[in-house]
């Protein structure tokens, strides 16, 4: 009878009853086999890869299965909370394209089971702590931190493991009903804590989403539900939380496998039945051919901001995610080189438990196929919102003609055999800068083959012919005919066949035309770069290297 008592003692405010909460989020109407997820992100300032990854695993498993997904804002810490944090992540997602349904979002909050951020739950948390303390489950503890870390301090002479359990749990054990009373009475701070019931003997047994079957010991730590403030842990909340929001898949980090027991056993206490939980494990880089562990400090690339400083697609980063995710990804990519991402049968038990393989080269490979499919209006639209954020005076160039622009992405694109040699933002940026007289720059030298009076005679009798409306075939002949005026071969191979009797080939002219009209010796096609060029640019870079040449 004392535990009513108390519970009217602690929480003399709260007047619903966890039915209320029942009635008031109930059963989602979803068919049996719809996965319900969640990504309950801390608003600790950083969001960073592995989040994001997270994030696709929980979208694709509620909307492949007509489920839901949602966001939740865990700011139960707010010694650790940054201003905007919150509003940062839900534009990253957006960003990234992982739509979720439900949760807070840019205008506040949309969706049935909210609210969906636990500093706005409060009231909820409290009506299940005190069903916990009305059941005998859960009881003040006036414990300071002087005397939990004296008691450390002795758990570690006696060799016992630290924490508050057994014999150690004095506010379980030595506390009446007077006591608190008297102690409350005098306004002593207190924290709640769960009455464990496990046994350090026994194990239990579940199935991890990922993992398969684990079998851990049971949890005998008294943990706290609620901090002295009122607020609650993340143990007791994301409890609460998974529970009224009806939760399937719980898709966590494996920092969290090892209080998996407490949580278990918080489900059970509350007659509850758990989400599946699903422990994915870190990301992991090779450095000087060793594994490890990407680090949120260190690493440059666990930043989602690296990936849009420098203007990966936000496709191209949902296909890698997806080769690391499932390990059947990439031959289904192989074998359905068109079908949209969502048609790929995406499951948990094809996630790793060993540790994801990250790396920036094969991000850049999936980049080039991933560009290689989007139509060149797309990239270019993509580019130009891209350098509008990161490079406004680039963009300004750029989006001064974009027609212009997506002809040059569009270059060799749509043959047979796209050229797939663009990869993300500054990169492409610097592929094609050649066709913008702002960030023209010789790169590469003549050839050293061809003498300089060649380069000068080529280049001269190149522009006294030019003709913009000559068509391929029409110059092409006038490139080998120069070639043969100036004594090189018409054809590469008759220069193989007879070296002593030519300077060069063809080849050679070409790639002096290409120097002076972009200072780079390989290049997508002369001709195509030419009509794009325009006539004005194309005679006035000839002209200019020809009176540097003179
Ligand atoms: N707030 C927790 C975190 O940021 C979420 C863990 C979970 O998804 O349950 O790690």
């Amino acid at each position: 009878m004392h535990h009513e008592h108390l519970a009217d003692l602690l929480f003399p405010d709260i007047t619903k009853l966890p039915s209320d909460y029942e009635a008031l989020y109930p059963e989602r109407r979803l068919a049996p086999t719809a996965l319900v997820t969640r990504l309950g992100p801390s608003p600790t300032g950083f969001i960073h890869l592995g989040n994001l990854y997270g994030a696709l695993a929980d979208e694709r498993l509620a909307h492949q299965s007509d489920g839901v997904f949602f966001l939740r804002i865990e700011d139960t810490d707010s010694k650790r909370e940054v201003a905007g944090a919150a509003e940062a992540i839900i534009e990253a997602l957006n960003y990234f394209g992982i739509q979720f349904d439900e949760g807070v979002c840019q205008t506040g909050e949309r969706g049935d089971y909210g609210p969906y951020r636990q500093s706005d739950r409060t009231d909820i948390y409290h009506c299940f702590a005190r069903d916990l303390v009305r059941r005998g489950l859960a009881y003040p503890c006036f414990c300071s931190e002087a005397e939990l870390a004296n008691q450390r301090s002795k758990q570690e002479a006696a060799g016992d493991n630290p924490g508050y359990y057994g014999e150690w749990a004095l506010c379980r054990t030595t506390l009446s009903i007077d006591d608190i009373e008297s102690r409350l009475a005098k306004r002593q701070p207190y924290v709640l804590r769960f009455r464990s019931p496990g046994s350090a003997e026994k194990n239990f047994t579940l199935t991890d989403g990922i993992r398969g079957e684990l079998s851990m010991p049971e949890n005998i730590q008294d943990i706290v539900l609620l901090k002295q403030n009122g607020v609650p842990t993340y143990h007791f909340a994301h409890v609460v939380d998974d529970h009224l929001m009806r939760t399937t898949h719980g898709i966590r980090g494996e920092e969290w496998l090892s209080s998996l027991p407490i949580h278990i056993q918080l489900f059970q206490a509350l007659s509850w039945q758990p989400p599946v939980y699903c422990h994915t494990t870190v990301l992991m880089k090779m450095e000087d051919g060793v594994r490890r562990k990407l680090s949120k400090r260190n690493d440059p690339e666990m930043a989602l901001s690296y990936y849009r400083s420098l203007g990966y697609h936000p496709a191209a980063v949902r296909e890698y995610l997806m080769t690391i995710l499932n390990s059947n990804y990439e031959e289904w990519r192989l074998a359905n080189p068109e079908l949209p991402l969502t048609d790929f049968a995406f499951t948990t038990d094809k996630m790793s438990s060993s540790g994801m393989l990250f790396d920036i080269d094969k991000l850049n490979d999936v980049s080039k196929e991933t560009l290689a499919r989007l139509n060149d209006s797309v990239l270019c639209d993509f580019l130009l919102e891209w350098a509008g954020q990161w490079q406004p005076e680039r963009a300004n160039i750029l989006a001064a003609d974009p027609a212009k622009l997506t002809r040059i992405l569009g270059m060799d694109r749509h043959s047979e055999k796209p050229r797939k040699d663009l990869i993300y933002g500054e990169q492409i940026l610097e592929h094609i800068d050649y066709f913008y007289d702002e960030w023209f720059v010789q790169r590469d030298a003549f050839p050293e083959t061809v003498q300089e009076t060649d380069r000068l005679a080529i280049l001269e009798a190149y522009l006294a012919g030019y003709d913009q409306t000559d068509d391929r075939t029409t110059w092409f002949d006038k490139i080998r005919s120069l070639a043969e005026a100036n004594g090189f071969a018409a054809r590469p191979k008759d220069y193989k066949k007879n070296p002593d009797q030519y300077k060069g080939h063809v080849g050679d002219v070409s790639t002096v035309i290409r120097i002076a009209l972009m200072g780079r010796s390989n290049s997508p096609d002369l001709w195509e770069i030419q009509q794009i060029m325009g006539e004005d640019m194309t005679k006035r870079r000839l002209y200019s290297t020809i009176q540097l040449l003179r």
